[in-house]
């Protein structure tokens, strides 16, 4: 009995805590398209966090998920999915499941006819990731374990890549498996790292943009630390 009023309890936190972060990233212009919006609402980010956890899966922080890594921030989620710009039907790459929860949120914005391939290095990242989006029914994600830095050939090229980790320069796989008119968002550096995005305009023209400063994990592997 104390058991289950301890889960209505969290269930009614869960719900307010959701509106108001939605509401919060909507009024500090972080989520802007409807598309992104409705994804956001969709996905319930209480399935990619750890059972601890569950019930700061709607404050603004990173959290952790074992082996030092964590769930990007919503924050940090809302803004690279606006800077990628996905659309319905697309093929988007992500390097660095982590939780799956932004292959969860891409997911939706690029809907059933489209498709997310996601890559993570830690053998046991793969697996929490898969159980998660399995838990929240998503469908259109493929996880495979890998090393994201070298990309994945075998589905390339791509309209949208976006990697969660930090690469010390962008890295020439990811730009070469971009189709032209494709966009790739990737945070570059050392210590802090820099949001570029780098569009394909043509088969060697690449416009890059810097978006700002966050901090991020290290990509490891072959183009990574
Ligand atoms: N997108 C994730 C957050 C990821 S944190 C989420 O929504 O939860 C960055 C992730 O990148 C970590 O899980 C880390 O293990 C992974 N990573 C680091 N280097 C990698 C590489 N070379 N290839 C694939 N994944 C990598």
């Amino acid at each position: 009995m104390a058991k289950k009023r301890e889960n209505a309890e969290l269930a009614r936190l869960t719900k307010e805590s959701k509106k108001r972060l939605l509401a919060d990233l909507k009024h500090g212009g972080w989520l802007k398209t409807p598309r992104v919006i409705k994804a956001f609402e969709a996905v319930p980010r209480e399935l990619f966090v750890r059972a601890e956890n569950a019930k700061e899966a709607y404050w603004d922080v990173p959290l952790p998920i074992g082996f030092g890594q964590t769930i990007s921030q919503p924050l940090t989620v809302a803004f690279m999915t606006e800077l990628l710009k996905p659309q319905a039907g697309q093929k988007i790459l992500e390097i660095g499941t982590g939780s799956g929860y932004q292959a969860a949120i891409l997911s939706k914005v690029v809907g059933p006819k489209g498709k997310v391939i996601t890559l993570e290095i830690v053998p046991q990242l793969v697996e929490f990731a898969i159980a998660n989006l399995q838990k929240a029914g998503i469908k259109n994600v493929e996880v495979h374990h890998s090393d994201g830095s070298q990309g994945w050939p075998d589905d390339a090229p791509y309209d949208r890549i976006i990697a969660t980790a930090a690469a010390p320069e962008i890295p020439r796989p990811l730009k070469e498996q971009l189709k032209v008119g494709g966009v790739l968002v990737v945070p570059v550096g050392t210590y802090l790292q820099k949001m570029m995005r780098v569009t394909r305009r043509g088969p060697d023209q690449f416009e890059i943009e810097d978006h700002g400063e966050f901090r991020f994990v290290p990509l490891r592997g072959r183009h990574g630390f």
